[in-house]
């Protein structure tokens, strides 16, 4: 996303169709924060608050606004009523996080009517959610302990799982993942069950994170291969998982890479959509675009706002199959990347429901 200095926040606002931006502050707590609520047509904005230390408020904006609109598109493709939104909060977690600043923060958040709901995201935990749900009923993400849906890895990691099925399906004619060569990067939460799932069904893993200490968890609970991060692009896979950091789609990987299929939970896994969206099919790899295989876990959040149902949040995030592998088919009848044909889809739901919403 470029940054128009000349019109910084309504110019993008403009350019992204977000419906409305509220910038929040409050000098007694120190909190400065930016809610952005992209769309609501299917229902309101849903978006984890990330806590980070930003280098300036341009970087904050750019960040919320990109944000909020891909969980408009996250939640439209996978079917559910919810908007997208997102919130940013300025500053260092570590120094400056705690009760009454977060408190301050769902007191904003209460302010928007339930125009947005907040969940997780980097630097906020679920204590944080039940503290800010001590100024609002507008919170996802809290304990099971506390009626809510506890951790939402599980959910996401399933519906990666089902998506490599997909994927696999349409490569290779067959769902089976059986002796496939798979590269996972990333062993956290999601990338922890994924394995699981990927091992029960007879895949060889080939396993990497920074840490070393899971790396050797997992490959000896598995029976797994560690992978060198220095050789790890050159192996000779079947599937590339990443389920770590963002933008491992690149130049650099995409020259290296041998594996047919890339189906992970990170988030913005092309380092450039169009550009990497467009190398990935010209290379025959197929893309199972990112935002469609990670919603296991909004799906999940999802079904906690309505008296939480495990299996019927569950039965939604096996959906995730038949999304795409619709998302294949559209991409090979258009001859278009993917990551588009996704987006268009998305687009398409988000256009139809509004035209529905407008009829009495
Ligand atoms: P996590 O923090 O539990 O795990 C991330 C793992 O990646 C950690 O083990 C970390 O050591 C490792 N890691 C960090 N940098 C790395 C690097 N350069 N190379 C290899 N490993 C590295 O996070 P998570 O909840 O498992 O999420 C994984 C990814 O999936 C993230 O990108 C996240 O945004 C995305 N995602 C997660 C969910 C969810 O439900 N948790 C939902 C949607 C998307």
């Amino acid at each position: 996303m470029q940054i128009n200095h000349e019109h910084p926040v309504l110019g993008q606002m403009k350019l992204y169709d977000h419906e409305q931006v509220v910038f929040c502050n409050d000098n007694a707590t120190g909190l400065k924060a930016i809610i952005a609520v992209h769309n609501t047509v299917l229902g309101p904005a849903l978006g984890g608050t990330r806590m980070w230390n930003y280098s300036n408020e341009l970087e904050a904006l750019n960040d919320v606004l990109r944000l909020s609109r891909g969980m408009t598109y996250k939640s439209s493709v996978a079917g559910i009523n919810l908007g997208g939104g997102k919130a940013v909060i300025i500053g260092d977690a570590k120094k400056i996080k705690n009760e009454a600043l977060l408190r301050r923060f769902g007191k904003f958040i209460n302010s928007l009517g339930g125009k947005y709901i907040t969940a997780e995201d980097v630097s906020m935990n679920s204590r944080d959610m039940e503290i800010i749900n001590m100024e609002t009923k507008y919170v996802s993400g809290i304990p099971e302990a506390m009626g809510g849906s506890g951790d939402p890895s599980p959910f996401t990691a399933y519906g990666v799982y089902v998506a490599m099925k997909a994927s696999a399906n349409e490569k290779y004619g067959s769902d089976s993942l059986k002796g496939k060569k798979i590269l996972v990067q990333g062993l956290g939460n999601v990338g922890g069950h994924l394995v699981e799932h990927l091992s029960k069904e007879g895949a060889e893993l080939f396993l990497y994170d920074i840490n070393q200490e899971r790396v050797k968890e997992l490959v000896s609970k598995f029976k797994a291969t560690a992978a060198d991060p220095a050789t790890m692009f050159d192996l000779d896979i079947d599937i590339y998982s990443p389920c770590a950091l963002g933008a491992t789609v690149n130049d650099y990987t995409l020259e290296k890479l041998k594996c047919q299929i890339i189906c992970g939970a990170a988030n913005n896994q092309l380092e450039d959509e169009v550009k990497h969206g467009e190398t990935v099919m010209k290379k025959g790899i197929l893309y199972a675009p990112d935002y469609v295989v990670n919603s296991g876990g909004i799906i999940n959040v999802y079904y906690e706002l309505d008296k939480y149902n495990r299996d019927r949040a569950l039965n939604h995030t096996e959906k995730i199959y038949e999304t795409t592998r619709n998302i294949f088919q559209v991409s090979k009848s258009e001859n278009i990347p993917t990551y588009l044909a996704a987006n268009h889809l998305a687009e398409k739901r988000i256009q139809a429901i509004a035209g529905v919403k407008v009829k009495f």
